[in-house]
């Protein structure tokens, strides 16, 4: 019989070699199969994960790599990013642009970046924070193209939640002004900066007249109200820089940094005459209210808040002696 086929061994020498390419191309193919089968573990621990794994060419500006996460927080195709890499530059936040640019850059003299946080836009329109850590690939040799990797997270809910436990801490729940507590540590902080820059500063300390007899005729939840028109007035008239807060229960306070008590009396009659302006009703009754408030500014020989605060504080109880209805300043 003759042998056609070329490739089919046809002396009994040929056997062994043919064998050994034959255990080769089997042991290749189990190769491949392995490989082919850690490629889809690896690909379908990728569409699981959330984290986005990425890498990029730095010197060709290419994406060489993105994983599935990017399709699930961008809301954009993998394709258009691995075509074309301002795909990514252009869903940054306008405002976060340039750190997140400079931070990228970085990398290249320290060798990782950690924990860069930016916003970015996706196709929904929605704004979503970013956590990013990027190295220069160890495995680069001297002189072959540099690639920057990459692995960042979707930390949207994660700055939701401390944006709204900053605001549990520092607001006071009934009006949402500043609590005691954060009204204070911002105005140490003012006073501590004007007294270095020595500039002028003034202090004022605001209490509801007769607030007992407000809550014992019309309800503790019309006094809830009266003290929530009070903030709101107090955010209306206040400039943006000042500081403004409820330190008890029906005692406001203000720093007006920059100001001197003067200009401060100013705002302070202002605020005197737009909360008595405030009409309240109630089962058909209206009523108005009116405040004290005790003022003072900063002075050369002052060390820290508490001294304004006396001041205000005494100016205050005077003005209540006095009559009440007033602005006493000390
Ligand atoms: P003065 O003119 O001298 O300031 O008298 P006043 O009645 O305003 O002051 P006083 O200290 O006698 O009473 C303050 C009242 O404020 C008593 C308290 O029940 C009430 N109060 C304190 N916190 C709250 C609050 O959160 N809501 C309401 N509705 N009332 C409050
Ligand atoms: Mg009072």
């Amino acid at each position: 019989m003759v042998n056609k086929n070329p490739h089919t061994p046809s002396t009994l020498q040929q056997w062994p070699e043919a064998a050994h390419t034959l255990m080769a191309l089997m042991h290749a193919q189990g190769e491949v199969a392995r490989l082919t089968e850690r490629e889809q573990l690896f690909n379908s621990l990728l569409v699981s994960v959330n984290a986005l794994l990425w890498a990029f060419d730095w010197d060709n500006r290419q994406v060489l790599y993105v994983s599935p996460a990017y399709e699930r927080i961008f809301g954009r195709p993998t394709g258009l990013l691995l075509a074309d890499y301002n795909q990514w530059r252009d869903s940054i936040y306008p405002d976060d642009l340039a750190y997140a640019q400079r931070t990228l850059a970085q990398v290249l003299e320290k060798g990782a970046m950690e924990d860069r946080e930016y916003r970015i836009i996706d196709a929904t329109g929605q704004v979503r924070w970013l956590s990013d850590k990027c190295f220069i690939n160890r495995n680069a040799e001297p002189g072959q193209r540099l690639i920057v990797v990459g692995i960042a997270e979707d930390i949207t809910e994660k700055k939701h939640l401390q944006t709204e436990l900053q605001r549990l801490a520092t607001a006071d729940v009934l009006t949402q002004s500043s609590n005691r507590r954060h009204f204070f540590e911002c105005a140490n902080r003012e006073f501590e900066q004007a007294r270095l820059r020595g500039s002028p500063l003034a202090f004022l300390l605001l209490d509801i007249d007769d607030f007992k007899v407000i809550n014992d005729t019309y309800g503790h939840p019309e006094g809830d109200i009266v003290l929530q028109r009070i903030a709101e007035t107090g955010h209306a008239v206040l400039r943006r820089g000042d500081v403004f807060g409820r330190i008890g229960g029906e005692k406001f306070a203000a720093v007006f940094p920059g100001c001197s008590a003067n200009l401060a009396r100013q705002v302070a009659e202002r605020l005197q005459r737009e909360i008595q302006r405030q009409a309240f009703s109630h089962h058909g009754q209206t009523f108005s209210i009116t405040v004290s408030q005790g003022l003072t500014g900063r002075l050369p020989e002052d060390t820290d808040l508490d001294s304004l605060f006396a001041r205000a504080d005494a100016a205050l109880y005077e003005a209540k002696r006095q009559g009440k209805n007033r602005i006493v300043s000390g």
